[in-house]
């Protein structure tokens, strides 16, 4: 099993490269389902949902026909929330009318779900679903948060790699790392 140390961290593999895929090609066959007469726009978390946003979408039917736009809040440092949504780079795109799809790496709260979710619609979106490569149900606060598409569930452990960080480093990584106590 492959590991990595960083910053007094100790990270063990837990999702492989292979696994990955699979979970991801099983979000993007039931997206493909759910949208086939429709034409969803992407609104894909900055900075953590890039990479799986990138293979999700190359994984959708081909006659999907979709378009993305970006948006990057922040209320993480380290390891722990701030609680307080910012956003650093705001909506570019008209959602009104649109089906919306957001896609995050990770719902662990839901606050920021929560809160985008809310900004979407307050924008005139027709529908607002959630596809998220890693959800943490025990860790959910926020009901209206729960995604719909899932790649993995978690428990509460901090996890890296695949685009999720740790202080701004190890997105690069191919497989998802566990933190171990
Ligand atoms: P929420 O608003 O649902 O509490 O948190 C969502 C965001 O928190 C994710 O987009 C991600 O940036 C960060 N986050 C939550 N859990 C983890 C984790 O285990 N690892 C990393 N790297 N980020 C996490």
């Amino acid at each position: 099993m492959r590991s990595i140390d960083e910053q007094g961290y100790h990270f063990e593999e837990w999702l492989t490269p292979k696994q990955i895929a699979e979970d991801v090609q099983q979000v993007a066959d039931r997206i493909s389902a759910d949208y086939r007469d429709k034409e969803p726009l992407f609104v894909v978390v900055l900075n953590g949902a890039f990479v799986f946003a990138a293979d999700l979408i190359r994984a959708l039917d081909k006659d999907i026909r979709c378009e993305q736009t970006f948006i990057r809040v922040s209320s993480y440092f380290g390891m722990a929330t701030t609680g307080q949504l910012e956003f650093i780079v705001p909506l570019q795109q008209v959602v009104d009318q649109r089906d919306v799809i957001i896609v995050e790496d990770i719902v662990d709260t839901g606050l920021t779900i929560h809160q985008l979710k809310a900004h979407l619609r307050a924008h005139g979106a027709n529908s607002v679903r959630v596809a998220t490569m890693l959800f943490k149900p025990a860790k959910l606060e926020y009901d209206d948060a729960k995604p719909d598409y899932v790649g993995h569930e978690i428990s509460e452990e901090f996890v890296i790699g695949y685009g999720l960080d740790f202080d701004g480093f190890m997105r690069n990584l191919d497989a998802i790392y566990k933190v171990k106590k």
